[in-house]
């Protein structure tokens, strides 16, 4: 991780159109969200924004990656990505407050959407690995990482919508994986 600083020039041919995208003068190393490795992100002298992943290599879109880096000022300037601690908080579902990542407690009997959720959003949130690592253990022992995120993907993330004061918070609802993960 960090800054790798990167001498080639880059050029590339789309469909017949050549682009000159610059020397890559920046680097940061974006965890993947199935936990496996990293992308790594670019920015070129030209101000121009690459990735290692599909969406960016072979569509040059401008991914979530990027995207990342690009509204994680912090991250621009040390040129990467610092981990979040987590907690177990009174939170509906996985919140950022100040830099720490608060998860919700699982209730005893819960199916595994709420902890498969929880394990997509903390790896969003950006928690060391290591601790993401642990939670996963707890619940799914014996589940790989990308069958839980895929479980997700596919169902929705399994939030609790309303805090009432007697009994906790209720009113769970799935909902789309590509909300961003709440900050409160
Ligand atoms: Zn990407």
């Amino acid at each position: 991780m960090g800054i790798i600083p990167s001498s080639g020039v880059f050029s590339n041919s789309i469909r017949g159109w050549s682009l000159t995208i610059g020397k890559w003068v920046k680097k940061w190393s974006v965890p993947r969200s199935d936990g496996v490795g990293v992308w790594v992100v670019s920015l070129s002298d030209y101000q121009v924004w690459g990735c290692s992943c599909p969406v960016w290599k072979f569509h040059r879109q401008e991914c979530k990656h990027i995207l990342l880096i690009k509204n994680t000022p912090a991250a621009q300037q040390a040129g990467k990505i610092e981990y979040r601690p987590a907690s177990p908080g009174n939170v509906g579902e996985v919140s950022i407050k100040g830099g720490v990542v608060l998860y919700p407690l699982v209730p005893f009997g819960s199916g595994p959407d709420l902890p498969a959720t929880i394990i997509f959003d903390l790896i969003r949130a950006q928690v060391q690995p290591d601790e993401v690592s642990d939670y996963k253990r707890k619940f799914f022992r014996d589940t790989a990482l990308r069958d839980i995120i895929a479980h997700v993907k596919i169902h929705g993330r399994f939030v609790y919508t309303e805090f009432q004061k007697d009994q906790g918070w209720v009113k769970p609802q799935l909902v789309s994986c590509d909300l961003p993960v709440k900050t409160i």
